[in-house]
């Protein structure tokens, strides 16, 4: 029987690799010039380390996680998120007693047990930043603004971002106590979830998908009238600094982050062109996580993006031109014989830093030639008869149809010419 990849995950061929390569040299770029500096930490962790660092209660740890136990009866857990692992491996490290703030950004595979759907994988990739150990609003607003400038550079104009701030354990404390007051004639027409959530974490029935919910939560008390003024204070700093990154962004009330590690800002971008579920990544600060994953009280903060959605998006916009890089020389040979010779010559090419390949199944030249157009080679350097009498070799510009006739020492300038035309 065919064995297929498991539901959920794709190939990436070397078609889309392009595309691939295009968007995830502009994060870097873009990183870099924020300063950031890349981190790579494991693909697994132990389970524990989600389970703190994600919060049981989310959908994520409660439901989508890859969890097994290895062969030494250890839980361990396919990382469904890249925070967690940054904080645990700067905690590890002791970075916190070194240069603050520490400024990473990863970028790579993710897991989750979820429904796939467009542009949503159960392996799926993410790149994200995350910043330790200073509570500057104006880094909140460097964060937020690196992650506009990236979605700007990848050609997606379509986009909002979302802002808002869930104060700190304080003051989110006294907010919950009115949101449950006002919730609490509703419960009945809350769904099963957000009866549920109602109780344990309230804020998270702001963000409830369901129609009915968000009905039902019409005239909602917001976050905004209940911060206290070290938390407005904040969030005005970050507002203010936004305006001066020229960064627009939409007040939304309904965004929340329901974990008590989660405070003050919180945002999203989401690219309305891709229908409902649009949102392509989020972030905010977790003041209280270094802490809850063993490490000293210490601020941070970051977001991730998702990279399959920012494929689809940048497909939409049309702004995906990136194709795989062809073959600069392909070396035919009229016979068998003139092996050596060919091997000789793609060598040769291959250390001048041409990208060259040949035939290996002893075709007719007839099929070479047809060969060389299907890879889409820019250049065929032909190997006949007479250019082993002879010593000069054929250049075929494939694009042209041109063809030149050159000695081994001319070969070097022609090829060039001959590839830099375009
Ligand atoms: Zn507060
Ligand atoms: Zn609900």
């Amino acid at each position: 029987m065919q064995i297929k990849a498991p539901r959920g995950t794709c190939d990436i061929l070397p078609s889309d690799a392009a595309k691939w390569n295009a968007v995830e040299t502009i994060m870097r770029e873009k990183a870099a010039l924020f300063g950031f500096h890349e981190v790579r930490t494991p693909i697994f962790e132990h389970t524990e380390l989600f389970q703190r660092g994600v919060g049981e209660t989310t959908d994520i740890v409660s439901k989508e996680m890859y969890t097994f136990d290895d062969r030494g009866g250890r839980s361990i857990t396919l990382r469904p998120e890249g925070t967690a692992s940054c904080v645990r491996s700067f905690v590890e490290h002791s970075l916190f007693s070194g240069a603050l703030p520490v400024k990473w950004f990863y970028m790579g595979p993710m897991f989750r047990y979820d429904r796939p759907q467009a542009g949503r994988f159960r392996q799926f990739h993410q790149f994200g930043v995350e910043a330790f150990g200073s509570n500057s609003p104006y880094l909140d607003a460097e964060v937020i603004t690196l992650m506009v400038e990236i979605v700007q550079a990848l050609g997606i104009e379509t986009y909002e971002l979302h802002l808002n701030s869930v104060g700190c354990p304080t003051c989110r404390q006294h907010y919950r106590e009115k949101l449950i007051e006002f919730l609490k004639p509703m419960e009945k027409q809350l769904c099963k979830d957000c009866q549920e959530r109602l109780y344990k974490n309230p804020l998270r029935v702001l963000d409830c998908k369901v129609p009915t919910c968000q009905e039902a939560i019409q005239g909602f008390p917001v976050m905004a009238d209940y911060l206290c003024d070290a938390c407005r204070i904040h969030y005005t700093a970050v507002q203010e600094a936004l305006a001066i990154n020229q960064i627009r962004y939409i007040q939304d009330h309904q965004l929340v982050r329901g974990l008590d590690y989660y405070t003050n800002t919180a945002f999203e971008i989401l690219l309305p062109d891709l229908g409902a579920q649009s949102a392509v990544g989020g972030g905010g600060r977790y003041n209280g996580l270094i802490q809850e994953i063993g490490g000293p009280n210490m601020p941070g903060i970051g977001f991730a993006l998702g990279i399959e959605r920012l494929l689809l998006a940048r497909e939409a916009s049309g702004t995906a031109m990136e194709t795989e890089k062809s073959l600069d020389v392909f070396v035919a040979l009229q016979r068998a014989d003139y092996r050596s010779i060919a091997l000789e010559i793609v060598n040769e090419l291959r250390k001048k830093q041409f990208s060259a390949d040949k035939d290996y199944q002893d075709r007719s030249m007839k099929a070479q030639m047809k060969y060389a157009g299907k890879i889409g080679a820019r250049v065929v350097l032909i190997i006949g008869d007479e250019e082993v009498v002879s010593g000069q070799f054929t250049l075929r510009n494939m694009g042209t149809g041109e063809q030149v006739r050159v000695g081994k020492n001319e070969m070097v300038q022609t090829l060039n010419e001959m590839l830099h035309a375009r």
